[in-house]
């Protein structure tokens, strides 16, 4: 059984198909993309996944469990973490802050322990607390635990993002765009990241990125969309040479 499974995905804004019949498969421990020109849909496709959109048909399953009609937490709650392509930080927290507050909706203790801040309320604070510093310090960014997010270089504040999303140990990884706005280094360093991320934390990877250095570097496969539509899945070197794929980006600047 695939990790994810996406069947005959369709989506509407009002008259606009934005998302048209989309299939795929995940499986485990991939690294797979997702790409096609401005509009294409492919962040349509993540928010279905993710639970911000109801999609209008379609099929959605994560490890056998229905997704249509679940909440982004439920989703999140079930094993699938995320970045957005506009960085979505919580600006006026800290860095550890940001981490703690991912955490809210796997925790135990309800309104009554709350009230009386019972033990078990400050054992879970303590811990939840103590995994994010662990967490900060794998990802090297233990120094920047007190800074506000918006002080830091946008490169960091990706790292901060991707980080705050494993805090709830998903199996599956979506990253939206991760590389947009990085300059050449820091992209070598994102695409090492990602890879690293998936060694060490065992998850599967769903990737959409415009800079093709990066799908082509650290994809194991990918599937190609243009008006909602899929024009072509397959390897890297098979997606570089695909004519439909070349067509699709014309006019369109594409960083190789
Ligand atoms: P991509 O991520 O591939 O650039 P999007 O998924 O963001 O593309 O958008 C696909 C299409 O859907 C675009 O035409 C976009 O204008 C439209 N769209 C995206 N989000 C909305 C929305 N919330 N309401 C209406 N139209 C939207
Ligand atoms: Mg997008």
């Amino acid at each position: 059984m695939p990790m994810l499974r996406i069947k005959g995905l369709t989506h509407y804004f009002g008259g606009l198909k934005a998302v048209d019949d989309f299939n795929l498969d995940l499986g485990k421990d991939e690294i797979v993309g997702l790409i096609g020109p401005n509009g294409a849909g492919k962040s349509t496709v993540f928010n279905l996944a993710c639970g911000l959109y109801r999609p209008s048909e379609g099929e959605l399953s994560f490890e056998g469990t229905n997704l249509i009609g679940k909440f982004p937490h439920q989703i999140t709650s079930l094993g699938i973490g995320r970045t957005f392509q506009n960085i979505r930080l919580w600006n006026e927290l800290s860095v550890l802050d940001n981490l703690r507050i991912a955490h809210f909706s796997q925790i135990k203790y309800g309104i009554l322990d709350a009230f009386f801040f019972s033990s078990r309320l400050r054992a879970d604070e303590s811990k939840l607390i103590e995994e994010a510093r662990q967490l900060l310090e794998q990802f090297n960014l233990t120094n920047f635990e007190n800074e506000l997010p918006r002080n830091l270089p946008y490169g960091l504040q990706r790292r901060v993002e991707i980080c705050r999303a494993l805090v709830m140990k998903p199996r599956l990884l979506l990253l939206d765009e991760p590389a947009a706005g990085m300059n050449p280094g820091e992209i070598s360093e994102l695409m090492d990241l990602v890879r690293w991320v998936r060694e060490t934390f065992k998850v599967t990877v769903w990737i959409i990125e415009h800079q093709m250095r990066v799908i082509m570097g650290i994809c194991d496969r990918i599937k190609v969309i243009d008006f909602g539509r899929t024009i072509a899945e397959g390897t890297p070197v098979e997606i570089r040479n695909n004519p439909k794929v070349i067509e699709a980006y014309l006019g369109e600047e594409v960083v190789v």
